[in-house]
This record gives C-alpha cells, sequence and structure tokens, in this order.
C-alpha cells in the first residue's frame, strides 16, 4: 500500500504508517513527490484537496487531515468517491484556547507593541501614562462558536471573571449554558455588547467574512477582536481599516485570508498582534495531530473504522 505524507511530521507518525506501508514524505500535495495513486493522503491544512487529486489516485481510500477543520478538504467530492476524510478533533482544543487567550491578553495589554517599545530603545523609565491598554479582568467577552474550543475558551474566561455571551446557529442547553457560564446572544448583538470578541467557528460558506466592514462597525471603539478559527471568516482589509482608524483598538489574529500574505495595513498596525498560524503549535498537539491523522489512514487501510471521520 502506498501512502503520501505532505510534509514531514513531528513525533511517531510516519513510523505507525511505515509499519502497515510504503510511505512518501513530500513538500505538499502535488510537488514532485506526489505521483499520485495513492490508497491513503494524509494532508495539511495548506493542501487543497479536491476533485483533481481525487482524479490522480483511483485508489484512494482515505484523506487524513492534520487539522480539525477541513475547509481545504471538498469533502462532497471524497463522498461521491467513497473516500473517507478524517480530521484530529479534541487533542487540539487546550493549546488553542491557551493561545486565543495568549492573543486577547497580548493585544489587550500592548504585549508585541512594548516587546518592540523596549527592543527599539524606547524605553526612558517608568511613567504613569505609558502605553495604557484594556483591562482583562471583568471584560464581556463574545465568543462566535462555543463548540470544543470556545467552550474551552469560555472556561478559561470564568478565571478572568469575564461575563461570556456566545452565538452559534444551535443554542445550547440551558443546564449546559450554566455550567459554562455562558449567555447566548444573536450575532449581531454580540459584536455590539462584547470588549472582545473571539472566533472559534469553522470556515464555511456562511462564516466567511463573518467579521465584514459592517460587523466591525457595530463594536465597541474599545473592543478587540480574536480570531484563531481561519483566516477568510474576517474580511482582512476591512480589519485593516478598522484598526487604522481606530474603529476598534485591536487584534489578536493567528489566521489570514490568504495566507501566508499578510494584508500591508495590518503588518503596519502597532496594535495588530500577528502570530504565523500557530495556535495548536504546543509540541504534545502537534504530536498527537499527526499520531490521530496516522492512526485513521492505519485503521482504514487495515480494515477497521476510522477514529475521527468527518
Ligand atoms: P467544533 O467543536 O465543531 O465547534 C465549532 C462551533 O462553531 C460549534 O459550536 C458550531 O455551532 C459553531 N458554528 C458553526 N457554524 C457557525 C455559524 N455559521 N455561526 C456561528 N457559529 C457557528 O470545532 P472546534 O474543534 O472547536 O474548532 C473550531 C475551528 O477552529 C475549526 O473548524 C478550525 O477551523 C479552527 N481551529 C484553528 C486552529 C489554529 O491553529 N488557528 C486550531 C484548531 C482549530 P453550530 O453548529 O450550532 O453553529
Amino acid at each position: 500500500m502506498r501512502v503520501f505524507v505532505s510534509s514531514p511530521l513531528p513525533g511517531d507518525a510516519i513510523e505507525r504508517l511505515r509499519a502497515i506501508a510504503d510511505v512518501t514524505v513530500g513538500a505538499r500535495v502535488g510537488d514532485a513527490a506526489d505521483t499520485g495513486d495513492w490508497d491513503a493522503i494524509v494532508a495539511l491544512l495548506t493542501d487543497r484537496i479536491d476533485a483533481s487529486v481525487l482524479l490522480r489516485s483511483p485508489r484512494l481510500r482515505v484523506v487524513a487531515n492534520v487539522a480539525v477543520g477541513v475547509d481545504n478538504v471538498d469533502v462532497d467530492a471524497c463522498r461521491a468517491r467513497s473516500v473517507v476524510v478524517t480530521n484530529t478533533p479534541g487533542v487540539l482544543t487546550e493549546a488553542t484556547a491557551d493561545f486565543a487567550f495568549a492573543l486577547l491578553l497580548a493585544a489587550a495589554r500592548r504585549v508585541a507593541e512594548g516587546d518592540r517599545f523596549v527592543r527599539r530603545g524606547d524605553f526612558h523609565g517608568w511613567t504613569p501614562t505609558m502605553m495604557l491598554g484594556a483591562r482583562v479582568h471583568g471584560m464581556t467577552l463574545g465568543i462566535v462558536g462555543l463548540g470544543r474550543i470556545g467552550r474551552a475558551v469560555a472556561r478559561r474566561a470564568r478565571g478572568f471573571g469575564m461575563h461570556v455571551i456566545y452565538t452559534q446557529r444551535t443554542r445550547l442547553d440551558l443546564l449546559l449554558e450554566r455550567a459554562l457560564g455562558a449567555t447566548f446572544v444573536d450575532l449581531d448583538a454580540l459584536f455590539e455588547a462584547s470588549d472582545a470578541v473571539t472566533l472559534h467557528c469553522p470556515l464555511t460558506a456562511e462564516t466567511r467574512h463573518i467579521v465584514s466592514a459592517a460587523r466591525l462597525a457595530r463594536m465597541k471603539p474599545t473592543a478587540i477582536l480574536v480570531n484563531t478559527a481561519r483566516g477568510p471568516c474576517v474580511d482582512e482589509a476591512a480589519l485593516a481599516h478598522a484598526l487604522a482608524s481606530e474603529r476598534i483598538s485591536a487584534a489578536g489574529i493567528d489566521v489570514f485570508e490568504d495566507e501566508p500574505r499578510v494584508h500591508p495595513a495590518l503588518l503596519a498596525s502597532e496594535r495588530a498582534v500577528l502570530a504565523p498560524h500557530i495556535a495548536s503549535a504546543d509540541r504534545p498537539t502537534r504530536e498527537a495531530m499527526a499520531r490521530i491523522a496516522a492512526d485513521n489512514v492505519v485503521a482504514i487501510l487495515t480494515d477497521r473504522p476510522p477514529i475521527t471521520p468527518v
């Protein structure tokens, strides 16, 4: 059996695959090493798995995405060809929630800006008015998508004495809302009431540009936007304009509309904290993501049910 892994992976994932198959490790799907006709593909979120990939691999039985989001995979086309698609839910929940908080804290309290300030040699001593930021403790935090990661963020918010509001398509039951200390509101109300909005929805046709110019205009001028979901959930040009015009106060952004490109006005903004799509990048999490992807492939190729099918 032939397995294509689109990039070197951390941990023992490749060894686990080599126990049952010939494994080719490339630099991405579609590169010179990708000769097609694979039984399985281990893909990254930077790989586009569409009908043309399926056409080149008529034997393909499984696409194991090393991510929880599958917006890079044409799931319907895979289904039509009976190709199983798997993802990596759960193992990256806490790491991603940690990082959403890291970005929120950094944006509110001007951590990255302060770091640049000190390195430039501009720090000449403490003053009572220098680099004043937003108060994190007690904020109203608006969570778009109270799923696995959204809930992990809500649990952290409790420790910061925050008032948590959330929105998604299906309201949670009251007991769960109470346990999480989260109040359901509609999407526009969430943008109006929040001191910080954090996105934890998948990228779908419905959530593409869910943060539009119109929604940014509803936010408080003191508000902060955090995006660790997917870049296209935010209209990046509109966000850059909202920051430049002080329509909102700050942003913490891990994902971009057209990665690895970043809108030049975001790069120029002192109030944007920018990260290179690393929300899940703690070592144990990335090793666990790779291992689950490998184990899904092994399951399918040895005629067992997948562990985490989409
Ligand atoms: P999840 O458990 O499936 O939660 C997703 C939540 O989004 C659900 O509560 C869902 O509720 C909500 N949602 C779906 N469509 C929505 C819409 N149109 N409007 C508002 N809410 C909507 O997924 P998860 O494991 O928490 O992961 C969430 C996303 O985070 C992933 O899809 C991925 O893109 C992203 N992610 C990014 C990184 C990173 O490295 N930056 C790491 C991990 C995950 P309803 O279905 O009721 O609407």
